[in-house]
């Protein structure tokens, strides 16, 4: 092991409420922050060791601008030293907008009459993954509002549903899912399903705030809500993303309480979450949040840096919610995913007549709208190293983000080699003549950026291999 969780305050933890709010303000306010502390924290997290709320909070507290460039700087080098170029792409499927819940900051809660309800139904299901796969989508997540009409049985038949639709060369060999908590029994129903990962985010972890902004509904628990992940664990579902909608509470205490929940998966069931989101409120339809903790773009950039050195093997989610200028200069911070191509509205990949959005129609604005193709082109410019890989999960290699990070090669290995093997699959099926060409050229670099590691895959055989993708075949990795 190559952390050490902190240790369950309380004897056996699992099940249990894990948020002290005074215990989280306690720590931020009495931590000190000097540029002596901030170096030591940085270059323990640089040493691949997660942080402590304690050496988090010396991030937190870090208010010189030249602090704050050091901890980007760390940020950057940690996810150029561990994680490589790599940045996975996939794509948000809304199934159904109908909400029992009353979230203030959404606009698919109950009480918003203006909100247009849809549920897509089966053949609309098929016709929308199918419109994904012709743009050249692997990975999708799965969305839902919380409803009756929602149950474990429905979200489980959509996912297995989304596997089976195989349009020409498309299929989509990964799906999450971010669905309302469940039980126990529901959580073995969806898993049996095949999911990836169970994602669900706590919106603030911060109870009293937490209840402001529900107003009713079964969302309105709190507890519930926080220990939705440890349900999903007793149920066998080792692989959960966690996240905080920045902009409803203070963001310093969101990012420990990302990193509280993150130790509590780890000290109880020995795995932290697959991946962090951190999103942002954006407009919605009639949004008035009644607070004001707009969370700004420094601040945006410096919290994703900070919560890169303090979880240093968790995957980062960045998604279509930000511009692109902004998701240009956050990605370096760490990022490990983006959405591309995405479209909000239901039904709106196999049917698009608005072109504009309509925010009754959807849960929120989102400031990148730009292809599929377009954000790949970007992340060619940029020197990054597109990839739809699923392997790990189709070989059962689960935790692979940690698998990433502490076995040595292993993204060398695996990670870099299928990469190319999947875009090279995108540029032979999907892309225009001209990315297809830029693709090959940035699979060339990166193949020779790889010859110069002894303990990289056997070139010949990645170069076999993509010729192969060349010639038709498919699926292929490591
Ligand atoms: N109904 C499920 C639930 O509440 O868990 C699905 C969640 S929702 C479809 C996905 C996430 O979008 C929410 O958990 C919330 O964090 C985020 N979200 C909701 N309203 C938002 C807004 N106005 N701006 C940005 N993100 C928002
Ligand atoms: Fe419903 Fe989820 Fe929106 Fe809340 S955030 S109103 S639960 S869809």
């Amino acid at each position: 092991m190559i952390f050490t969780p902190e240790k369950c305050r309380i004897p056996d933890q699992r099940m249990k409420p894990f948020i002290d709010a005074d215990e989280l303000w306690e720590i931020l306010n009495e931590t000190k922050s000097d540029k002596q502390a901030v170096r030591e924290v940085i270059a323990k997290s640089l040493d691949k060791k997660r942080l402590t709320l304690r050496e988090t909070a010396v991030l937190i507290n870090a208010n010189d601008p030249e602090l704050i460039e050091e901890i980007k700087e760390g940020a950057r080098e940690l996810k150029k030293r561990v994680y490589g170029n790599r940045i996975v792409l996939f794509a948000p499927l809304y199934v159904g907008n109908k909400c029992t819940n009353n979230c203030k900051y959404c606009g698919f809660r109950a009480s918003n009459k203006e909100a247009i309800r849809k549920t897509l139904s089966d053949q609309e299901l098929v016709q929308e993954v199918e419109a994904l796969e012709d743009n050249g989508q692997k990975r999708l997540i799965l969305v839902y509002g919380e409803h009756p009409e929602y149950s474990a049985d429905y979200i489980a038949h959509t996912v297995r549903t989304v596997y089976g639709v195989k349009k020409g060369p498309g299929e989509i060999r990964r799906v999450n899912i971010n669905a309302a908590p469940l039980e126990i029994e529901d959580f073995r129903k969806v898993k049996e399903a095949g999911i990836g990962t169970y994602q669900i985010f706590q919106e603030t972890y911060h109870p009293e705030a937490y209840k402001n902004y529900h107003l009713g509904g079964k969302k309105r628990n709190f507890e519930y809500r926080l220990t939705a992940l440890d349900r999903a664990q007793e149920a066998g579902i080792d692989d959960v993303g966690i996240g905080a909608l920045f902009g409803l509470y203070d963001w310093r205490y969101e990012v420990l309480g990302l990193v509280r929940h993150t130790n509590h998966l780890e000290a109880c069931y020995h795995v932290g979450p697959h991946t962090i989101s951190f999103p942002r409120i954006q407009n919605a339809s009639k949004l008035d949040l009644g607070t004001d903790y707009t969370v700004n773009d420094e601040d945006f950039a410096r919290l994703v840096a900070i919560l890169r050195l303090a979880v240093p093997y968790t995957g980062m989610i960045l998604t279509a919610r930000e511009n692109p200028g902004l998701r240009h200069e956050v990605i370096q911070f760490g990022v490990s995913q983006i959405d591309g191509g995405t479209k909000l509205e239901l039904g709106s990949y196999s049917n698009s007549i608005n072109e504009a959005q309509d925010l009754n129609r959807e849960q929120f604005q989102i400031n990148d709208n730009r292809s599929l193709n377009e954000i790949i082109e970007e992340l060619f410019e940029n020197d990054y190293l597109p990839s739809f890989c699923t392997a790990c999960y189709r070989l059962g290699r689960t935790g692979e983000h940690f698998m990433e990070f502490s076995v040595p090669g292993f993204i060398k290995r695996f990670c870099s080699p299928n990469a190319m093997l999947t875009l090279a699959e995108y540029l032979e099926d999907y892309a225009p003549a001209n990315t297809k060409q830029r693709g090959w050229e940035v699979i060339d670099k990166n193949l020779s950026d790889l010859q110069q590691y002894p303990d990289a895959v056997n070139i010949n055989e990645l170069r076999n291999r993509l010729e192969r993708v060349r010639a038709g075949e498919r699926d292929i990795y490591f």
